[in-house]
């Protein structure tokens, strides 16, 4: 093994394998990079523990990955945009940009989306990876590859905002401190939103959450959905007008219901099981909407000047650093739940 290009296969359920594979080389309008930095989603855990998320089923080895940052080793004919040396972030999902959706601008939705390690589309932890030049984007000096890497998330916290309204003064509830809920919690205040509330079951991340400048948390004890909404509402002193659920628990989806102000609205982040039953009639009547989200979509800019900007430290999610060499302990790591964000470094 030569480890020129050392690269993580999910090969099927439960069977990551590190291998040398080809240095791909870029096509037009492509760019080669030598990754730096990759941070572990929840759905890379996913894949590798199941073989599947809903639809998506792998069927074939797979590379990993889809939260990074690399620097262009190589440019393919025709790109302006950049050059060898360039630090960027990767956005990775490449829409075909020709359908309605995405000439509406709303390209999240492409049919033909290829997503980094959603099957079949290959991910990118490996030291050299190829992609689209017009979905990298370069990092001004002082932000760092691990910020880059950071932006993947960052991003899903700034679409969800912007569909939820978020703006000066918004009372905001967020349920669940994961990596997503602390990300729309760093957007909703960097947003303006005066009073934003996190709630979990697990103290470790509610302390987290209140690290990060969430102004209350308040822990999930009730299993009933109404009586926690009480709550909350008790510690908030009123209903919160946005909530953005970012749990996937069918529990936490009816609490945000109960709990969001008439006229309000709730945004669905968190994907738990694809049927879930929810007071429908009690969002009807009060006219509380249910907007969904997917992934982000023209988020990179704004989440890149955010962080260059300093309205937005995300380095605190980082609970832990491995090298590529060490990605089965990464993976192991984030499937326990250790910490927030786990990420690893790429560069040999
Ligand atoms: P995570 O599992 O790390 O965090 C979820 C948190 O919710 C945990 O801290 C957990 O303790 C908490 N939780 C569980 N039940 C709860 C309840 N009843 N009330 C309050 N909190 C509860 O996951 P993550 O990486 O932060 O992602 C969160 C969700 O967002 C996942 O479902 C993921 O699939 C989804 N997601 C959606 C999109 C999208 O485009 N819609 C993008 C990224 C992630
Ligand atoms: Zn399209």
């Amino acid at each position: 093994m030569t480890d020129k290009n050392l690269t993580a296969i999910l090969y099927k359920q439960g069977d990551i394998r590190l291998e040398d594979s080809p240095v791909p080389e870029p096509g037009p309008g492509q760019v080669q990079l030598c990754m730096q930095h990759v941070g572990i989603c929840g759905s890379d855990v996913h894949y590798w523990q199941h073989g599947a998320i809903g639809d998506f089923i792998l069927k074939a080895p797979m590379v990993l990955g889809h939260e990074a940052a690399g620097v262009v080793s190589q440019v393919g004919a025709g790109v302006t945009s950049l050059k060898v040396g360039d630090r960027v972030a990767i956005e990775p999902g490449v829409p075909c940009r020709r359908c309605t959706d995405c000439k509406k601008g709303r390209y999240n939705l492409c049919p033909d989306m290829k997503f980094c390690a959603t099957p079949p589309v290959h991910g990118n932890l490996a030291r050299f990876y190829v992609h689209d030049a017009d979905f990298c984007f370069k990092l001004p000096d002082h932000v760092s590859t691990e910020e880059g890497a950071l932006l993947e998330p960052l991003s899903v916290g700034v679409h969800a905002c912007k569909r939820a309204g978020v703006t000066l003064g918004s009372k905001v509830l967020i349920c669940g401190a994961g990596p997503i809920g602390l990300v729309n919690l760093l957007t909703a205040k960097a947003c303006g939103a005066s009073q934003v509330c996190v709630t979990d079951l697990d103290d470790k991340r509610l302390e987290m959450a209140k690290a990060m400048g969430a102004d209350l948390t308040v822990k999930v004890t009730s299993k009933d959905p109404r009586e926690m909404a009480d709550i909350i509402e008790g510690c908030f002193g009123e209903k919160p007008s946005i909530t953005i659920e970012c749990s996937g628990a069918p529990a936490s989806i009816r609490t945000a219901i109960y709990c969001t102000r008439s006229g309000g609205c709730v945004v669905l982040v968190g994907l738990g099981p694809s049927d879930v039953t929810l007071p429908i009639v009690d969002a009807a009547v009060r006219e509380v909407d249910i907007r969904g989200i997917f992934r982000y979509v023209n988020c990179y800019p704004t989440a890149l000047a955010m962080i260059a900007s300093g309205k937005v430290d995300v380095r605190p999610l980082i609970t832990h650093r491995f090298r590529l060499e060490d990605t089965m302990e990464a993976f192991e790591t984030t499937r326990r739940g250790d910490g927030i964000k786990v990420m690893i470094c790429c560069a040999r």
